[in-house]
Formats: structure tokens, sequence, C-alpha cells
């Protein structure tokens, strides 16, 4: 349930329907605008009176929201939610970049590939560290060696990192992460999701291989209704009869998510074809119908990759991918969803 408030409310009376509400044990979720400001009801609103809220003097309209998703839902927050991380910035019309390899190999492999897509232009270093791989007998990742090459090559750099946590379990390793990434794979790990809700961290969500967007939605709300409401989206390819390319980029789920929700959505072109050559194709498509950034997999050798070669590209292809997105910003299609 939204309350949408008058401008300029009496100050007296707002906190007498605060404490209505929270004598109701209702949560209250503010969202200033520039004439009004709405409060966000989370909790069970069943048993509230609309009529004897809208009767009220400094209240506008009241309005339930029918989706599951409420702490997620634009209804409940008609700005963008703008996640700043270090120097970079996820949301709210610009374009991030997150790039480095599917998995750090070694201090040299990571340091070069740092340096090299910040020189580029990257906002964030991407890194695996605890793999997600399809059969047992693949390499899992360095895990805790990993990170800590992952965190010493963005001190180095200055880049905040991104990197997937797997299993609750690994938790403690990832106190110096800058933002933590949830795997398809584990995009509906409930227990995962609702113990990232107690941090005050970013969290990167990426949409499960079969997931709607309501259930990717729904997965935000997790972590969002335990208090961490910085989520970021991100679009990665999903399942479908396709199979001439990893998965099939669902790049509708780009404009048909910012009408659904505030929070900023990045695309992976990487994971979303499999194929190097269409990394730049779809990133620049990305960029032009408003992604909020891209997450981009890059190897200084990506022929000796020992996770996801194909999809990786280069350094210099990098710089160009970046340069071309760049090139299409100020042309983007990207919707002002905040009247
Ligand atoms: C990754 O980003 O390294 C990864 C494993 O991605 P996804 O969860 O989208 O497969
Ligand atoms: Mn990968």
């Amino acid at each position: 349930m939204v309350i949408v408030l008058k401008p300029n409310p009496d100050p007296q009376q707002l906190a007498a329907l605060r404490s209505w509400l929270a004598a109701h044990d209702l949560t209250v979720h503010d969202s200033v605008g520039v004439t009004n400001t709405l409060l966000g009801l989370v909790g069970d609103t069943t048993a509230v009176d609309i009529e004897m809220l809208r009767a009220m003097s400094i209240v506008q309209d009241v309005r339930r929201i029918q989706e599951p998703y409420k702490c997620a839902n634009r209804k409940m927050h008609r700005e963008d939610t703008v996640i700043r991380v270090g120097n970079a910035t996820v949301g709210g019309g610009g374009f991030a970049i997150m790039a480095g390899p599917c998995s750090i190999e070694s201090e040299e492999q990571i340091t070069a590939v740092a340096k090299a897509v910040k020189a580029a232009g990257a906002t964030l270093l991407r890194g695996g560290a605890f793999k997600p791989r399809t059969s047992p007998y693949a390499f899992q990742g360095l895990r805790e060696e990993g990170l800590k090459l992952l965190l010493a090559a963005g001190k180095e750099t200055g880049l905040p990192v991104v990197t997937e946590i797997m299993d609750i379990s690994q938790l403690p390793y990832f106190d110096e992460v800058d933002v933590i990434q949830v795997g398809a794979r584990n995009m509906q790990n409930f227990e995962l999701l609702k113990e990232l809700g107690r941090l005050k961290k970013p969290i990167l969500l990426k949409r499960g291989f079969s997931a709607t967007l309501t259930e990717l939605l729904m997965s935000a709300e997790y972590i969002m209704a335990g208090g961490n409401e910085q989520v970021i989206l991100c679009e990665r390819g999903i399942r479908t009869f396709a199979t001439d390319t990893r998965n099939t980029l669902d790049l509708s789920a780009v404009p048909l998510l910012r009408t659904m929700t505030h929070l900023p959505i990045i695309v992976d072109p990487s994971h979303g074809t499999g194929i190097r050559s269409l990394v730049k194709p779809m990133a620049v498509a990305s960029a032009i119908i408003g992604a909020d950034g891209l997450m981009v997999e890059v190897h200084d050798h990506p022929e000796k990759a020992w996770c996801d070669g194909q999809q990786s590209v280069t350094p210099e292809a990098f710089a160009d991918i970046a340069a071309a997105c760049r090139a299409v910003l100020p042309h983007r299609c990207r919707e002002e969803m905040n009247a």
C-alpha cells in the first residue's frame, strides 16, 4: 500500500500518522519526490481502512499495490534507486561497466586485466573466486585465495570489486567485497537471499535461467524485506529452445523491468550469448535501450582462460566495446519513469 501525501504536510499530523502505522506493525519506506512524498507500507495491510486514511487532511491518495513485490515496486519508490559504491554509481541514468575475468587465475592475470579494464573505462572490477560449475570435475575457482587477489587488484586500481557468493558459509570471506553477486543458479536460494538482506552492501542479483521477471523481483524482495535496499538486477540470458547461443539474451527485460521496479538494471552480454563476437553488438544494444550498465568478461589471453574463454574478450576488444557504448549513450532510449 502507498500513501501519497499532500505537499508540505503538517509535521504533527504526519507524526501521528506514523505512530498509527507503527502501532499496526507496518514498516514505512519514505520516497521523497519533487512535489509529493510517498509512504510505502510493508506488512499486512489487509486490516487497514483505506477510507480512514484518505479522510486525513495530509493525505492526497492511498493505493494498494497488487503486485507481490512491494519494496522493489516502482509504485513504492517513483525515483530510480541509485547505488554508490566507491567511485562508481549504478542506476539513475549513468552507465556502469563491470569488467574482468570469469575466474581469477593468478595475481598476474587479475592485476593485468584490472589495469587494462580500468584504462578502458570500467567502473567496477569483476572476477569469480567461488565458481558455480556444471561439472564437479571442472575448475572450482581459487576460492579464498582468489578473493584476496581480487581485493588486491581492486585496491591497486581503485576499482570497487564484484564477486559471486555461492553459500552462506562463505560470507565471512566477503567483508571487504564491495558488491556481492548472486548468480543465476542461486537466484532462488532464499536462505542466502535472506542473509544478504541483513547486510548493508550492494547485491548484484542475476536472473535465473528460467525465471520470470516477477520471480526475479520476488528474489530482490527477499533481500530488500530484510532491510538491504541496495539491489542491482542483471539480465544474463535465459534458457529457450534456441541453442545456437549459450542463452537467449532477453533484452526486452530491461525496458519492461524499468516500468516494474526502481532498481538499477544491468546486462551481461557474455553469459547472455556465450559467443565473443556477439558481446559488442549486445553491449551496444543494452546501452541504447537504457540499461544502467554492463557486466563483461575480459581475459588477457581468452584462448587460455580456465573458464568461459569462448565468451571472453581481450582488453583491446573491451576498450572498443566500452567506447562504442559511450558513443551511443547520448542517443539512448531510456524512458523517464520519475514523473
Ligand atoms: C558469472 O558471472 O561468472 C556467472 C557464473 O554468471 P551466471 O550466474 O549468470 O551464470
Ligand atoms: Mn563466466
